[in-house]
This record gives structure tokens, sequence and C-alpha cells, in this order.
């Protein structure tokens, strides 16, 4: 059969390839070079936009469950990070230039994928297709599906982090160290005591903001900007990014009393992103505030920090649990915009909709992905999630089924170790359970 794909984002890249890949024809549909986003710089496919991480590769945490599964699954955009990973403690990181030029090879060598540059305004009704045009769908597009679906709203306000140089980093007053030693030393980690972390705050909480054009429109909750997080008590960010607990410095063999970590961001080890310090401060009070962090005095920013649009439909209203559009049943949405939240999650959605478009293609009735998977779960919040305050969901292991009762009890919290200890004996529970749903699926 032959699909219309929009958007080569992580979603449509893995959809497309995925689809091409099974013996079907695919139009996929990109507007960069001719348009740009506001946050894109490059013409290439999968282009992470902000941090460069995939999150945590712990195999028993929310997102090691859904990368097994996305392994199990083939995933294109899981080969190409794996293939281009730089050192970043348990999470897995890429470099984003070499990781983005695996995936756009791989989308324009496959003889099943026509690439076509342009911007689409509306799908074309003769063919299948999915939209998977991310949170800064162009214009005439996003314009068309709010009417198509009938939507009040389709956007909110996210915030991107800053990058510095390597070369104007102070090694001399920086340490390198994960968090409680957990995959080596591979942040390097500018310390504050009180007096540095008060003048910093004083300098956030004073500095100019970027005006928002759109006052009613939210921010998303698991990516505050930083100044936005000190607005709401000078502890919170003690409590949030700049957490020092389990960041031993190893000259004083203590942790300091506030810390911003810096992450490798690139292959060559050359820009290093200020983890959690999303904002939307102005260029010129981020270049001020932020070289008042200690080994930061003489940072040269290769990105500063900016606010964007996220335009997402609400997805229980909208979508079935198949991902397609319930009053155009030839259309599936998939990605940020379905309303996941993530460059992994975006990735597992383009992957899901290719299931299912596959299946319409065999005339099929499509079948749900099991709810003990996580990639399962997530579908199953977009599809029944409260429409009323419907928000966008990361993979959390809240959205699994519960673990039947009997399994939580004192004696296993004992076995385990304490609190820590369980969290990892539950993980690894729903991980072995989402694997195996996941073999009885495809078999
Ligand atoms: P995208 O990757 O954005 O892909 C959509 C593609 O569609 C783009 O290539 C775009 O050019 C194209 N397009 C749009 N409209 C049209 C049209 N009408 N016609 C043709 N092509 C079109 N997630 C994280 O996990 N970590 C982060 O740090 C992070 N930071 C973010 C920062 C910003 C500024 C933004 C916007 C999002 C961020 N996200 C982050 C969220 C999200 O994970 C990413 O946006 C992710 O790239 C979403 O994948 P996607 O495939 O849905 O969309």
């Amino acid at each position: 059969m032959e699909f219309d794909v929009i958007g080569a984002g992580l979603a449509g890249a893995e959809a497309a390839w995925q689809l091409a890949s099974h013996g079907h024809v695919v139009n996929l549909h990109e507007m960069r070079p001719q348009a740009q986003t506001p946050a894109h710089q490059t013409d290439q496919a999968a282009e992470m936009v902000c941090s460069n991480s995939f999150k945590s590769d712990d195999p028993n945490s929310a997102t090691g469950i859904l990368k097994a599964e996305l392994e199990r699954l083939d995933s294109l955009i899981l080969r190409c990070a794996r293939a281009t990973r730089v050192p970043a403690g348990n999470s897995l990181a890429v470099d984003r230039a070499a990781f983005s030029a695996a995936v756009t090879s791989a989308l324009r060598d496959h003889p099943g994928i026509r690439w076509i540059t342009d911007t689409v305004a509306r799908p074309d009704p003769q063919r299948p297709t999915l939209i998977a045009t991310g949170p800064l769908t162009a214009d005439p597009l996003a314009e068309w599906l709010a009417a198509a679906v009938g939507s009040e709203r389709l956007h909110f306000y996210d915030a991107i982090a800053p990058i510095v140089d390597r070369d104007s980093i102070d090694l001399s007053v920086v340490f390198a160290a994960s968090r409680y030693g957990k995959g080596g030393s591979d942040f390097y980690n500018c310390p504050l005591d009180q007096e540095a972390y008060e003048r910093f705050l004083d300098a956030l909480l004073a500095a100019p903001r970027a005006p928002l054009h759109d006052f009613d429109t939210p921010y998303f909750e698991a990516c505050l900007p930083i100044e936005v997080m000190a607005d709401r008590g000078r502890e919170t960010l003690r409590h949030g990014p700049m957490k020092p607990v389990g960041l031993d410095d190893p000259r004083t063999g203590r942790y300091p009393y506030a810390v911003v970590q810096l992450r490798q961001d690139d292959l060559a080890g050359e820009h290093f992103n200020l983890v959690g310090f999303q904002t939307r401060l102005t260029w010129g009070a981020q270049q001020e505030v932020f070289r008042l962090i200690p080994g930061l005095e003489r940072a040269e920013f290769a990105r500063l920090g900016s606010i964007h649009r996220n335009t997402y439909v609400n997805a229980p209203r909208v979508l079935d649990a198949q991902l397609r559009v319930k009053a155009l049943p030839r259309l599936w949405i998939a990605g940020q915009v379905s309303g996941v939240e993530g460059y992994l999650e975006s990735a597992a959605g383009g992957l899901a909709a290719s299931l299912f478009m596959r299946q319409h293609a065999q005339d099929r009735e499509p079948a749900p992905l099991p709810r003990e998977t996580m990639l399962g779960s997530l579908l199953h919040y977009l599809a029944h999630a409260s429409p009323k305050d419907f928000c966008p969901t990361n993979a959390m292991i809240g959205l699994l089924p519960e673990i039947p009762g009997g399994i939580l009890d004192h004696r296993m919290l004992k076995r385990a170790g304490g609190l820590r200890g369980l969290k990892q004996a539950k993980g690894a529970y729903h991980r072995e359970r989402a694997l195996a749903a996941l073999e009885a699926h495809i078999a």
C-alpha cells in the first residue's frame, strides 16, 4: 500500500522506515529546509532540538523498559542512538549530529521511501496518512488539524536549555562525577557554596524574561523554565536541577551546597548542556546570570536557551486506542502532536502507528498493544486520560497496570533492601511482564 507520512522527526522517521521495511511505499513529507521551525537548525531527519539524551538506560526504569520493547520491535531510532552514543552515566545520550545523519541516510537510502520537501497544509484524503509533525507543527496544518478535530486548544509552552563550549569551562573548578557514582564520572559538576547559590538565585529572579504572547497557554510541568521553578521558593532549585546529593566533590569528600550539572552533548566532547536549565530569560540575561555559576565564569555559549510552542491534540477526545483520528479513520497521529512527551516516546508512537497502519493495509482489525507493555500503556493513556485537563505524558512506571496484590508486602521490601531496592525490584517485575506480554503479542 502507499502511505503518506508528514514530518521526518523522531516519530515520522521511525514510522516511515518501519512501513517501507515491511514492503509499503512511503511518501515522506518534510518541510525543512524549505521552511524551518523555531527550534530546528538542520535539514536532517530526527533532529534532537534540545537535550541529546534518550533518558535513563537503567533496564528497570520506565524508559529502560520502553527501550527494550522498541529494540524487540527493531526500532531504527534506537539502533541509530546506540550506534552514536556518548558517555552519560546510565543515560542513553548521543552525538546529535551523528545520530540524525545515521537516521537520514537510512531513510534516504531506502528504496521504498520517497523523500519530498514540502510544507503540507492538509493531508491528501485519497491516501492513508500519518501526521507526525511534532510540537512545532507548521501553522497551516495546525489550523487544518484544529478545525478537523474540533479542538479548542492545540498548544502550550516548553523551554530549552543552553549549551556551552567545553574549552570555556574552568576545569580547575568543576569536578567529574555521576550521581551516587552510577555510570562512572560522565558529568561535569559546578559546585556552589551557599553564598554563590544565593547570589545566583538573586540574579536569576531579577533577570529579564522574554515575553510570552499567549498568556493562557500553560507550561509543561516536567520541563519548567529554571526561573519559573525559582519563583516557587528559594530552596526549589536545590531540590530540583541543582540537587547536590550523591555528587561528592573529590576534593572535599562531601557534596556541595548546590550543583549545576553539565552533560556531554556531542561525540567529540566539545559541547556540554546545562542539565535542567531550560529557560526563557532574554539572551543577554542568560549570559550574565549563567556566568555567575562557578566554573562557567568565562563560558562561551554554543546555543542559548529559548521558549517554544508545543502543539498537541486532546488525544482522549480525538484519537482511538490505535492512534487513529476517530472522525477520519484513514488518518493517524503520532509523536508529540498526539500527546506524548519526549524523543523516545515520540519514536515509540511512530513505531506503534506503523504497526496499526500495516494491519490496515492487510484489512485486519488492529490488535491493541498489551497494556502490560510501556508502549501499550502510553497508548492506553492517550485514549483514556481525562479529556477535561488532558496533559501530555512521558513514559512512567505509574502508567503500567498495578502489580497484583501480595507482591509488595513487607517481606519483599525487606528482601529488596529498602525503598531504593524495592523500586528496582518493582521495575524488574514490570520489565519481565512487559517483555513477556510483547512476545505473546508478536507470536
Ligand atoms: P519532531 O521531531 O519535531 O518532528 C516533526 C517534523 O515535522 C519536523 O522535522 C518538522 O520540520 C516537520 N513538520 C512540521 N510541520 C510540517 C508540515 N506541515 N509539513 C511538513 N513537515 C512538517 N524531548 C526530550 O525528550 N528531551 C528534550 O530535551 C526535549 N526538548 C525539546 C525542546 C524543544 C524546543 C521542543 C520543541 C521539544 C522538545 N522535546 C524534548 C519534546 C519532543 O520530544 C521533541 O520535540 C521530539 O522531537 C518530538 O518528536 P516528533 O517526531 O513528534 O516531532
